[in-house]
């Protein structure tokens, strides 16, 4: 009798703990055993809201598309091996539409992204003890390597798709809106690329610590101190490119206060419509980019944890038994207290 358990999202607050069914052998597929799990801003849509914009939970579905584990079975010859660390990437792009063809899988128009309820029936997600994954969709990590840095392999795909919208970071005067998971990674990155100032926003003291951590020069709370950045405003604006992690429409605003002309912004954070001013982003000339999810950068992700090129661990700030799945959503969403929270599922 297996004690496996699956956090199935049943509906807006509705998330059980259930008993897992022997996973289905799949061709073409390895047998994993989920190690960790991190909860994402769109698992907490689902869970608060029921989804987010058109894409509503019409039926149960196993949430999560963060995670990492170790391989139970794979078949000979994959070049996978039981025991084996491997991060699990939650795209799986059909690579026969336009878009595969063009290789910007990431726009597929069949896509399967595990731990999705844009499509029906629902993709189910990682949030599960075991299940089969695509060979293709396991990507192994060296030895050594943690099971909590690889569950971040997704994040960092994320933000790594992110600057490659934007210009050579190197030099430049990076402002990030948002001190949540994805703007605390954008801050390691950009000082790994030898930004020259990295100054991130948010209105909580305890997101900004960890945003320190990750490599900010200046971390500031714009809810306590409004004219914190009046520096950065001087002239025309002093930031060279904004990496917009809030989604927030004052936190837009002022980034495109302090923007100089010609600056970019990569617009990460997702919302609805927003006003905007458009004046501003006229007159200064400036570039307003969207990113959308990754395409290679998940392997790339992989080697980069894989080779310790980069450490995401000030950012996981709780991790908890899977079977507590309720209580480390409620603490996910707290931002005065978390940044990422992770599952242990090996707990
Ligand atoms: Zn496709």
């Amino acid at each position: 009798m297996s004690h496996d358990i699956a956090c199935r999202l049943h509906a807006a607050h509705d998330l059980r703990i259930e008993p897992l069914a022997d996973p289905q052998p799949q061709p073409g597929a390895a047998l994993v055993r989920v190690l960790r799990g991190g909860i994402c801003g769109s698992d907490l849509h689902y869970y608060h809201d029921g989804g987010f914009g058109p894409v509503r939970v019409r039926q149960p579905i196993v949430l999560g598309h963060e995670a990492a584990g170790v391989v139970e079975s794979a078949p000979e010859g994959s070049g996978l091996v039981a025991g084996q660390l491997v991060a699990l990437s939650p795209s799986r792009p059909c690579g026969d539409c336009d878009y595969c063809r063009a290789g910007q899988e990431r726009h597929c128009l069949n896509m399967r992204f595990s731990g999705s309820a844009m499509r029906l029936p629902h993709e189910d997600g990682f949030f599960r003890n075991r299940l089969y994954h695509p060979l293709d969709q396991c990507l192994p990590l060296p030895d050594g390597a943690d099971a909590q840095a690889a569950a971040g392999a997704e994040p960092l795909a994320v933000c790594l798709h992110a600057l490659g919208m934007a210009p050579d970071l190197s030099g430049q005067r990076v402002l990030i809106t948002g001190a949540g998971p994805i703007g605390a990674i954008c801050t390691a990155l950009a000082r790994l690329r030898g930004a020259a100032q990295i100054v991130v926003t948010d209105v909580q003291d305890f997101t900004l610590g960890i945003a320190r951590r990750m490599g900010a020069d200046r971390a500031v709370n714009v809810a306590e101190d409004a004219d914190a950045l009046a520096d950065l405003a001087q002239g025309k604006g002093q930031i060279d490119l904004v990496l917009e992690c809030s989604a927030n429409p004052h936190a837009i605003a002022q980034a495109i206060t302090l923007a100089r002309p010609q600056a970019t912004m990569v617009q990460i954070g997702v919302g609805g419509t927003l006003p905007l001013p458009l004046n501003l982003i006229v007159a200064k000339e400036l570039r307003l980019v969207g990113t959308h999810r990754f395409d290679r950068e998940f392997a790339q992700a992989v080697a980069m944890i894989g080779a310790g090129q980069i450490d995401l661990s000030p950012m996981v700030t709780q991790v908890l038994p899977a079977a507590q799945a309720q209580r480390a959503f409620d603490l996910a969403g707290d931002r005065a207290q978390a940044v990422k929270v992770q599952l242990d599922f090996g707990a």
